[in-house]
């Protein structure tokens, strides 16, 4: 069957290549953990998204193979049809629509809880990035530990579950941490970046009932900032307004969820989070990028202030649950606005050079490969 790898450690590799098709017999990850026997899934992919680490991955600054091969199936945001299920599998059935968690386990006391999301290791596995092939093939094979029931009436936005996953872990990871002050109820959020988690976020900002500014550079009309508007937000253009002067003219966010890629944006949000407020860190920063701030207002500000950094990644089985919910919840609330998102599709894997190529286009929000129907 038809798979798209790269070879990593080498820049521009991307390529179509033939693989088995997998069975329910199959062990996809031995060197990482083992199918109980009866709990495989087997799954036909639909679509699967790609985003900056995709990108990142195929320039070789990110990524390994497998072990005792030189190649990598990339893809982490999964969405598809289970086909068949082993003889110990009640969560799913054959026809349900599933998304497949990232990370697979180590051996730390995290990993061992099913918190692979925290792992304490250093080193970790995750399919279609780290050590463990990915989706971007026509089937896979899984523990249904890792399979996560996706509503019939969200198969549009379906593939969304992965990036949905990591903002509602990450907006959870500081509703939890700040559980350290016994009340916060945070009224004003910035979500900085208006890529795909930086939208959801804003939409799962918005359920939460939180006024939210949604900051990014380009001024508007543009599709990201009609989103923002549609989920109940205010899209602000930092080319017209700083954060600085919108922190001036509407208050200093009791949350700041942090979603450019830009380490610059990450450090100077610092400067305008409210008293008691939390700032949520989500980016993968590749390369090295130095600045200077004014450390010494920042650090008395922050002790002062009693204010809270929590930085977050991947999502576990849990938090996928959580950002379907949210997807749910989005849809009933802000009906056929998350679709949007889903702005360029390409048709199949075949095509994988025009979909590595749209990653480099600012205007392509979310690309994504149908691959089945
Ligand atoms: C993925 C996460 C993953 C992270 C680090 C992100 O693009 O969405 O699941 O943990 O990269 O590799
Ligand atoms: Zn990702």
């Amino acid at each position: 069957m038809k798979a798209v790898a790269v070879l990593p450690g080498r820049p521009n590799t991307v390529h179509l290549r033939d693989i088995p098709a997998p069975t329910l017999d199959t062990q996809p990850h031995p060197h990482v953990t083992r199918i109980p026997e009866g709990r495989s899934v087997l799954v036909q992919s639909l679509q699967v998204g790609v985003d900056a680490t995709d990108r990142e991955i195929n320039e070789a600054l990110y990524g390994n193979a497998p072990p005792g091969g030189d190649y990598l199936v990339i893809g982490h945001e999964s969405f598809g049809r289970v086909l068949e299920v082993g003889n110990k599998v009640t969560e799913v059935k054959p026809g349900d629509y599933v998304s497949c968690t990232v990370r697979r386990p180590g051996k730390s006391v995290h990993d061992l809880i099913g918190r692979n999301d925290v792992t304490s290791e250093e080193t970790y596995y995750e399919r279609g990035i780290n050590l463990c092939h990915g989706y971007m093939t026509e089937r896979f094979v899984d523990d249904a530990e890792y399979i996560v029931k996706v509503p019939q009436g969200l198969r549009h936005i379906g593939v969304l579950a992965e990036p949905a996953s990591v903002c509602a872990k990450a907006i959870e990871q500081a509703y939890l941490a700040q559980s350290r002050l016994q009340v916060w109820n945070p009224r004003l959020a910035f979500v900085l970046g208006s890529g795909q988690i930086g939208l959801l976020a804003t939409m799962m900002l918005r359920l939460r009932g939180l006024t939210v500014y949604t900051l990014a550079t380009k001024p508007a009309p543009h599709l990201k900032a009609d989103i923002v508007s549609a989920f109940g937000a205010a899209y602000v253009s930092t080319e017209q307004t700083s954060i600085a002067a919108l922190a001036q003219a509407v208050g200093k966010p009791d949350l700041i969820f942090e979603a450019t890629g830009n380490a610059e944006v990450s450090f100077r949000s610092m400067e305008v989070l409210a008293i008691n407020g939390a700032l949520v860190w989500t980016s993968i920063t590749g390369g090295s990028h130095r600045v200077s701030v004014d450390a010494a207002r920042i650090n008395l500000e922050w002790v002062l202030g009693n204010k809270l950094l929590v930085s977050s990644v991947n999502g576990n089985r849990r938090h996928f649950e959580l950002g379907l919910q949210a997807l749910s919840h989005g849809e009933l609330t802000y009906p056929c606005v998350t679709q949007r998102i889903l702005t360029h599709p390409v048709r199949g894997l075949d095509d994988y050079k025009q979909m590595m190529g749209l990653l480099e286009e600012k205007k392509a929000l979310k690309v994504f490969v149908n691959i089945a129907d």
